[in-house]
């Protein structure tokens, strides 16, 4: 068959998940009025080091001098404690992890994948972390964390694997622990399940080969109303009176009410695709690259920034990134397998003859071949072409068919 071929020639990319899964479980917290006020100054303090720190290496980058770190700035912590004795008051950890957070950031901009580090101000992201998992416990519908001791919290669901970190995060209202865990993967269960093809478009979301379609966007033509309407009242108050930031703590609980949403949705979208599916099958869509800013550098200038821009912000919004993330585990867990392959001409490929033709697509909606006449919606043909791709990429690494016998399931 000549599109297997083709398929093998340029499928180099197969993604094939970690040893270790790693996934975090986020629960809200009902801390009594003393541990919210400690929360408040350790997120506070942690703040303070931060910007601190960067005004200091801001400092040393002026100078010409890269190469000072965490280990420095980490070993003046113990000067900054005798300038502000305040500091002594709140657990030393998360300190330490705001130098570590900061140290990352500059990592992250030497190796050109973000902007250079900002100053966290306050209520923006109040997050404080503690690393050390000694320190940290949960029994029954309590964790304990240091100095803040036993904090209620609302265990909707049970914790699996080992506790690494736990991060404490104050979010539109509230305050949220989030634990990182890992736990080993699960041997591979070999099953008789279909394999499946997943395409995420920008405009309908996800759309299984089966035919299935998801929404995967938090905002609803409700909440994006109240949102516009939000925006607007914003707009027409006066800068920094009461009021409008009355607006602007209800559009920041609307925003966060989206984010909760869409988290749910592609929660549920990753978890039925994985229990159902021995081989899911993705796009190798570049997510860094596509979401990374389309602003160029000053050598070489982005071009069509300003649709570069939305079309960024269409997949933010849908997750992308995230989506993949929990497909990943998600399989391992089931004993599935996740499939990566090369997205070229997926939206212009027929999936019953296999020809290639910008003409075949005949809406963003419509796909008719204009070789073979097959018709169908063009995000479903999308689907089964990723599928088709997937088990083609699989057999090929062969070890695949015998974990997972997905190949000689669908029957190609
Ligand atoms: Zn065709």
């Amino acid at each position: 068959m000549p599109l297997g071929r083709q398929v093998r020639e340029r499928a180099n990319t197969c993604t094939i998940p970690e040893v270790e899964i790693r996934r975090g479980y986020r629960y809200r917290l009902d801390l009594t009025p003393d541990q919210a006020r400690l929360a408040q100054r350790t997120a506070g303090c942690a703040r303070l080091v931060y910007n601190l720190a960067l005004e200091q290496r801001s400092m040393w980058w002026r100078q010409g001098h890269r190469s000072t770190g965490y280990a420095q700035q980490c070993a003046q912590l113990v000067e900054l404690k005798a300038a502000y004795p305040f500091l002594r008051e709140v657990p030393s950890h998360p300190l330490q992890q705001a130098l570590r957070d900061l140290d990352r950031a500059f990592r992250r901009f030497f190796a050109g994948t973000s902007r250079y580090p900002r100053y966290k101000r306050r209520g923006h992201h109040d997050a404080f972390r503690f690393p050390d998992a000694a320190q940290i416990r949960v029994k029954g519908t309590h964790a304990r964390l240091p100095k803040l001791g036993w904090c209620a919290l609302r265990l909707s669901r049970p914790i699996r694997g080992t506790i690494r970190t736990a991060t404490v995060t104050w979010e539109a209202g509230h305050w949220y622990v989030a634990f990182a865990t890992v736990a080993e993967i699960p041997e591979p269960v070999p099953g008789s399940r279909e394999a499946v093809g997943l395409d995420v478009g920008v405009v309908a979301a996800a759309t299984l080969s089966t035919g299935q379609r998801y929404a995967i966007t938090g905002w609803t033509a409700r909440l994006m109303r109240r949102r516009r309407r939000l925006e607007r009242s914003i707009a027409r108050k006066r800068r920094g009176s009461a009021n409008q930031r009355r607006e602007r703590a209800r559009l920041a609980r609307l925003h966060a009410r989206a984010r909760r949403r869409r988290h749910d949705a592609i929660h549920k979208l990753t978890t039925a695709v994985a229990q159902n599916h021995s081989l899911v099958v993705v796009e190798d869509l570049a997510v860094a690259a596509m979401t990374r800013s389309a602003r160029g550098t000053a050598a070489a200038p982005g071009h069509h920034v300003r649709a570069k821009a939305g079309l960024n912000r269409e997949i933010l919004d849908r997750g992308w990134g995230e989506l993949r993330r929990q497909l990943a585990y998600k399989c391992a867990e089931h004993g599935g397998r996740l499939v990566a392959v090369p997205a070229r001409y997926s939206s212009q490929e027929c999936a019953v003859c296999g020809q290639v033709a910008a003409a075949s697509r005949r809406s963003q909606a419509v796909f008719r071949c204009v070789g073979c006449g097959h018709a169908a919606h063009a995000d479903v043909n999308a689907a089964t072409v990723i599928r088709q791709r997937g088990i083609q990429l699989a057999a090929a690494a062969g070890r695949a068919v015998d974990a997972c016998g997905a190949a000689a399931g669908a029957g190609l």
